[in-house]
């Protein structure tokens, strides 16, 4: 059989621990047997970020840029206890965030469904996927503490005019909290938003709280509308899919109620908090796929879920893992779909598709990693747990 051609190299983000070993197994036993494989390769594992002073993520996030697609493996945020493990000469930021920064993109994150694993709430038979504002808030807030005295919001204009408000007048103690954010960063969200839902043919949903919020959350959603109207209605259209806004509320109830299919956006905290209720409801953060999706429609594929520590501990003792590798198998269909939609490849297209059916078919007809067989509940499949590399097997076999 003749490999499958590529023809633009996707950029591939290498990682750590237990993660970059699944990386190469899923390379080496699903994708180079069939993809005449074309990357440019970036190591952002934490001894090389080390030796290039974290110049390799910078570079990585430019080359995501340039080409338009993405895959990322997994990787270490430095904090105090990796300093010393790994010797670092500085606690080098976390690589999602500065390639979110340099891209200026927004996280989808969507669950991989699978008969046998239900969701908490069982009339989720289709996938939520949460958009999260990743810009200011109370997330680039200050806030203090006072005592009795009075609160003021002042502004000054480049002009030196000054505007200001009584935020309260405290007869006692109390907190104060001041945030902002950019028309810059929320048309960016919203772009990122419509361009996703494009992409993947879901209707969208934005919420936040403009009753109570009149110009702070009522600006979200005049900038949402405004772009819609002037630049995605006829796209939409076009897709068969719809924009809608609701309060954030009312959008609560509705998700419960839903059967799911749908991009719910939100605001930076509402994100933080629905990402987490919403990936524990669908089952397990090892069956949860994201993308950074910057507004000028370059996409970076990844596993939501991190390195892996404890399994890649008990790896390095030389003991079996049985850690589950299908967030990260879909970071890489993901990206070879999207590089060949963008190339015109359809048989790379099918590929992708292949492998995420052959993945999934191998979990429904009972083969899975030990984070699934514990849940696993299908009427006359018994759950059988495998390890890592022989799960992997199972898939190349109905592939
Ligand atoms: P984690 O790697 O997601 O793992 C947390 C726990 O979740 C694991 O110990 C395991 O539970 C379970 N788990 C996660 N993924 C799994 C999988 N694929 N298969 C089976 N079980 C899975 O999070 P963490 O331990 O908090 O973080 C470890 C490192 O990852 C940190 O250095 C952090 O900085 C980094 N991180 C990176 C990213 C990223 O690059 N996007 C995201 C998050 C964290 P059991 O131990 O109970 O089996
Ligand atoms: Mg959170």
């Amino acid at each position: 059989m003749d490999k499958i051609k590529m023809i633009t190299p996707l950029v591939e983000m290498d990682g750590d621990e237990m993660t970059r070993i699944l990386w190469s197994w899923i390379k080496d036993i699903l994708i180079t047997p069939y993809v005449d494989l074309k990357t440019e390769y970036y190591d952002l594992g934490l001894n090389h970020r080390e030796q290039t002073k974290d110049q390799v993520t910078v570079d990585s996030a430019n080359a995501t840029a340039k080409y338009g697609v993405a895959v990322k493996c997994a990787t270490i945020t430095p904090n105090q206890q990796r300093m010393s493990e790994y010797n670092l000469s500085e606690m080098w930021k976390s690589p999602n965030g500065t390639i979110r920064a340099m891209l200026d993109g927004t996280v989808f994150r969507a669950p991989i469904m699978v008969k046998g694993i239900t969701p908490y709430l069982p009339a989720w038979t289709k996938p939520i996927v949460i958009a999260r504002h990743a810009y200011g808030d109370i997330y680039k807030a200050v806030d203090m503490k006072v005592g009795e005295g009075k609160a003021e919001l002042v502004y000054t204009d480049r002009d030196g005019k000054v505007i200001s408000k009584t935020i309260h007048d405290f007869r006692g103690d109390g907190i104060l909290c001041g945030m902002h954010n950019t028309d810059k960063s929320i048309y960016a969200f919203a772009r990122s938003c419509f361009n996703y839902a494009l992409s993947v043919k879901l209707d969208l949903w934005f919420s936040s709280k403009d009753t109570i919020s009149k110009v702070y959350d009522h600006r979200f959603k005049d900038i949402f509308n405004e772009l819609y109207e002037r630049e995605y209605k006829d796209l939409f259209a076009e897709a068969g899919i719809s924009y809608n806004y609701t309060l954030i509320d009312d959008m609560v109830a509705r998700v419960v109620r839903s059967d799911g299919g749908f991009i719910w956006a939100c605001k930076n905290y509402d994100g933080d908090v629905m990402s987490d209720m919403v990936a524990t409801a669908y089952g397990s953060l090892a069956m949860m796929t994201s993308v950074l999706v910057s507004p000028t429609g370059v996409y970076e594929y990844e596993a939501a879920h991190g390195t892996v520590t404890r399994h890649y501990y008990k790896y390095v003792q030389g003991e079996d893992t049985s850690t589950n590798p299908v967030a990260t198998i879909f970071a890489w269909t993901g990206a070879l779909r999207k590089r060949g939609e963008l190339d015109g490849l359809a048989d790379l297209v099918d590929f992708a598709d292949r492998l995420e059916r052959a993945t999934i078919d191998t979990i429904e007809s009972g083969y899975m990693t030990g984070d699934l067989a514990v849940s696993f509940r299908l009427e006359g499949v018994t759950p059988t747990k495998l390890n890592s590399q022989d799960f992997l097997k199972k898939i190349a076999e109905r592939l």
